[in-house]
């Protein structure tokens, strides 16, 4: 029994960097090396199924939850420890939520921005208790993090929240801010 699962949203793609791919496999390999779960779209392709492939090469669990209408589309992961195929992308979202202990984006295209943002206004509103964080691979959320320092200091969200999104850089600042995290 992994001691938690962690929300993993990413590509449908792999993107252009070598360096998207390889930070989706070191995540996969260190989530099954510390012992969490990988809860997430289900997919076999992009950096979905990069990180789903190295969860399992590692001995983890890697549990997909996936809309019907996407499972040819997004070629379902056949070999995952768990599938759940769904109706719609709402009740997908949901249930990643409901499963997840904490969140994380990957690179990725709208759909991960979506989720991804998803999980961030939920623990804004206080209906998660989980970090939510960007792993920012080469510089891709860059962008996001100046966006989100802009909410700040434009005062549209308080400065006691400053700490609801985290853009870091390594696998390792993720594990140390999940075990913080469960140890407070
Ligand atoms: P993308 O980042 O666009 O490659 O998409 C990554 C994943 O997010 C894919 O599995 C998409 O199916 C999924 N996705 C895209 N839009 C949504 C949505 N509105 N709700 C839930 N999942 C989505």
């Amino acid at each position: 029994m992994p001691r938690g699962y962690v929300a993993v949203y990413c590509g449908s793609r792999v993107g252009a960097s070598p360096a998207f791919r390889a930070a989706a496999a070191e995540l996969g390999a260190a989530l099954a090396r510390e012992n969490w779960g990988l809860v997430y779209g289900g997919g076999k392709i992009g950096l979905m199924g990069v990180i789903a492939d190295a969860v399992l090469a590692n001995g983890g669990t890697a549990w997909g939850i996936m809309p019907q209408f996407l499972v040819d589309k997004e070629q379902a992961h056949r070999g995952l420890s768990r599938l759940d195929i769904v109706t719609t992308m709402h009740e997908r979202k949901a249930q990643m939520i409901a499963a997840a202990d904490h969140f994380v984006a990957l690179p990725g295209g709208v759909g991960t921005l979506e989720e991804v943002y998803e999980a961030l206004s939920w623990r804004h509103l206080d209906l998660i208790k989980g970090t939510v964080s960007l792993l920012n691979v080469d510089g891709f959320y860059d962008g996001a993090a100046e966006l989100f320092a802009r909410i700040l200091a434009d005062g549209f969200l308080p400065a006691a929240e400053k700490d609801i999104l985290h853009v870091v850089r390594e696998t390792e600042e993720l594990l140390a801010l999940w075990q913080r995290h469960s140890s407070e």
